[in-house]
């Protein structure tokens, strides 16, 4: 399967078993906006909770909040995303199509990249072993030319994007003849910035002065509870305040499925220390968080650290953890380091101090932070996107969802052979046992094999068959879901092996 398939694939999927709809769908729906179905809010809420744990429960220095999706309106200014939360837009006159212009540019550099590419792997096999890489990317002229337009574009956006001047950035487009993916022609606008906040109002009447917006990241909600997470909970610096929450962008270039929304959720959590540790805790988190990603079982390959190399003005240093999705590397995860730049704002805005005092050493601060900010709903993407998989069992296919057991949606269905001498009302027994522990399915209808292929199709990890011998031996088939395994259990050990194979504290031990 390539990945242009596999993408179709997975979306198809996830309308069909219940995943992921498309907003208001009988309206035709709305663009870049979605729904979560019965089995999607199950993974979904699964995903959530394991972050969470992994945050809240398993560092013993992390506090969870859930703060307001409104925030007063001096929030935004204060952290600069009234002024300054755009993206430079940039229209095609022929096909009304309306572009990033930044995103434009980076997708004309990755063609760059991927020609300087084939010309070092062109070399690379007339040369055999003596080829040395790195001295080819410096001297030879066509790959140099590649890689000064590159570092050409990186400078221009940059100058441009940093000094306003948005000329500069469509004279580069017309200089690069970068044309228009759909209508093929260069007939452009001049570009833009445009302000990704959505806006309402506070009152019945619409006066203008007390415009709300909905929120951007979570991470202000924190912010501007520092202190008083860390006054009530007695918290000691270094110490961290996590929360998960929606949040809105209007994101014009909306594409890849649930890759881009305009509603969200992110997960964040803020970690405040000394300044000058740092960098050292930027350290930490970024190893720990990809070691949550791994944790779940993907292949280590699949991922990899981007280093921002432009900072934004308030960090020193930024990485992304991104996934090998279908359609390329992409960021599911951001760890900055932003320094106090935030508290710093807060304090000015608000007139209200926001600093630490330190009972060892006596002094007041403002601490530096380091955040952890990764999309669910991306990751919700990257889940399928990984365990999507098609076998050939007996000259059919079957789709198995390989999602890790603790996340997926059911963890168990009991099927009874047949729909009579018992066996129905044995299942039903079973089910009313075990439900108060785990999320489970029960169904008589259609072949066993049909309905192995069901759940098979929405991840779930066991079935548990109840046949004739079930009725005199107390035990049951079950079958695990990536190996077809079936085996002989009691009953009664039921509960015990679903814990043992579901619990999340599996996952959670990895973590340690
Ligand atoms: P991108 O460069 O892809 O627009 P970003 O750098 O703006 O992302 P951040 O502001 O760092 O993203 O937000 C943190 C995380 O929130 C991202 O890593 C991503 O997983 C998620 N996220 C951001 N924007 C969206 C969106 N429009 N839809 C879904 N998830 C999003």
């Amino acid at each position: 399967m390539n990945n242009e398939d596999l993408f179709k694939k997975v979306v198809s999927h996830c309308k069909e078993y219940g995943f992921v709809f498309p907003s208001s769908e009988i309206y035709d729906g709305l663009a870049a906006v979605y729904d979560y179905g019965q089995n999607g809010v199950e993974l979904r809420n699964n995903i959530r909770q394991y972050w969470w744990k992994s945050m809240t429960q398993l560092q013993t220095n992390i506090l969870g909040i859930d703060a307001a999706i409104f925030m007063h309106p001096k929030t935004w200014k204060a952290s600069g995303h009234i002024d300054g939360f755009s993206d430079p837009m940039i229209d095609n006159k022929d096909s009304k199509k309306r572009y990033r212009a930044d995103v434009l540019l980076e997708d004309h550099q990755e063609k760059l990249r991927a020609k300087a590419d084939k010309e070092v792997e062109k070399a690379r096999a007339r040369f055999g072993d003596s080829f040395d890489e790195t001295m080819y990317r410096s001297t030879n002229p066509r790959v140099v030319e590649y890689l000064n337009a590159i570092a050409h574009i990186d400078n221009t956006l940059k100058e441009g994007l940093e000094t306003g001047n948005l000329g500069m950035i469509k004279a580069l487009i017309e200089e690069l003849g970068i044309v228009c993916p759909v209508s093929g022609s260069k007939y452009w606008t001049d570009v833009r910035q445009f302000n990704l906040m959505y806006s309402t109002q506070m009152s019945a009447v619409e006066s203008g002065e007390d415009s709300l917006y909905l929120r951007p990241e979570t991470a202000q909600g924190i912010f501007v509870n520092f202190l008083n997470v860390q006054k009530s909970g007695r918290a000691k610096i270094p110490f961290g305040i996590a929360q998960t929450g929606k949040a809105f962008r209007n994101e014009i270039v909306a594409r890849q499925f649930i890759m881009r929304m305009k509603e969200f959720e992110q997960m964040e959590m803020q970690f405040f220390c000394k300044p000058g540790t740092e960098l050292e805790w930027y350290a930490y988190w970024k190893e720990q968080r990809l070691k949550w990603h791994l944790s779940l079982g993907v292949y280590a390959a699949k991922y990899r650290y981007h280093d921002h190399v432009k900072l934004a003005h308030y960090a020193n240093a930024a990485v992304d953890i991104e996934f090998d999705f279908p359609f390329g590397f992409k960021e599911v995860e951001g760890i900055h380091s932003r320094t106090d730049f935030d508290l710093s704002k807060h304090e000015e805005f608000s007139g209200k101090k926001l600093r630490y005092f330190d009972p060892e050493t006596n002094e007041s601060y403002i601490p530096y932070v380091v955040e952890t900010s990764i999309g669910l709903d991306r990751m919700f993407l990257l889940t399928l996107c990984a365990s999507y998989t098609e076998d050939t069992v007996d000259g059919e296919v079957r789709t198995v969802l390989r999602i890790p057991p603790a996340l997926a949606p059911v963890k168990a269905a009991i099927l009874p052979l047949v729909k009579k001498d018992g066996l129905p009302e044995m299942a039903e027994k079973i089910y009313n046992d075990l439900r108060f522990d785990f999320k489970l399915y029960i169904e008589d209808k259609d072949s066993i094999g049909k309905r192995y292929r069901r759940m098979d199709a929405i991840g779930t990890p066991f079935c548990i068959t109840v046949d004739h011998d079930s009725l005199i031996n107390e035990d049951v088939t079950i079958r695990y879901r990536d190996t077809m395994e079936q085996r002989r259990v009691k009953i009664s050990e039921l509960r015990d092996i679903l814990h043992r194979e579901t619990d999340m504290s599996s996952l959670l031990q990895k973590l340690a």
